[in-house]
C-alpha cells in the first residue's frame, strides 16, 4: 500500500474561487504541501498552496500586491476626465482660472466641483474663494489616492 497517499486526505479545491483566483487542477506538491493551478482574473496562471489559498493569504497571481494602490486607482477611473484633472485643464468657461471652481454670480458664491468616471460632483458653495480651491485640491487628492478611498469620497459625495 502506498504510505503517501493513505496518510492525507486531499481536499479538492478544483473550481473553487479564493480572491481572483480559479483553481483549475492539482499540480505537484509544493513540499509536503497539496499545490494548485490557478487561473488569476488578470489571465495570469500561478501556483498556489491549498493553505495558502484557505487562509486568504494568496488571492491573485501577485498582481494585487504588485499594483501600487495609487496606480491601481487611476487605472480604475481612467477614461474619465480624471485625466483632465491630471492634465490640470481648465475649461474654457472657467472662472476662476482653477480648475472645478467657479464664481456662482446668482448665488454670490464659489463653487466646487469634481469630475469622477464621467460624472460631476458638487463640494459645496464658499465665500471665500481660498476655501473653495482648498475643497477642490482635497477632493484631488482623495481621488488620486486608492481606489478605495477615492470611491469612498465618491459615495460621499453622492448621498
Ligand atoms: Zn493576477
Amino acid at each position: 500500500m502506498d504510505r503517501s497517499s493513505h496518510s492525507r486526505k486531499k481536499l479538492d479545491l478544483t473550481g473553487q474561487r479564493f480572491g481572483r483566483l480559479t483553481v483549475l487542477h492539482p499540480v505537484d506538491n509544493i513540499g509536503d504541501r497539496t499545490a494548485w493551478l490557478c487561473r488569476c482574473d488578470c489571465g495570469r496562471e500561478t501556483v498556489a498552496k491549498t493553505v495558502h489559498l484557505r487562509s486568504g493569504h494568496t488571492t491573485s497571481c501577485g498582481c494585487v500586491l504588485a499594483e501600487n494602490p495609487a496606480l491601481h486607482g487611476l487605472t480604475y477611473i481612467d477614461g474619465t476626465c480624471v485625466e483632465m484633472l491630471r492634465a490640470k485643464t481648465v475649461r474654457r468657461n472657467n472662472t476662476s482660472g482653477v480648475p472645478g471652481v467657479d464664481w456662482r454670480a446668482d448665488k454670490q458664491r464659489w463653487r466646487a466641483t469634481i469630475c469622477f468616471k464621467g460624472k460631476r460632483y458638487y463640494l459645496g458653495s464658499y465665500k471665500v474663494f481660498a476655501d473653495a480651491v482648498a475643497a477642490r485640491k482635497q477632493a484631488e487628492r482623495e481621488l488620486h489616492g486608492a481606489s478605495d478611498a477615492a470611491l469612498a469620497a465618491v459615495r460621499r459625495w453622492v448621498r
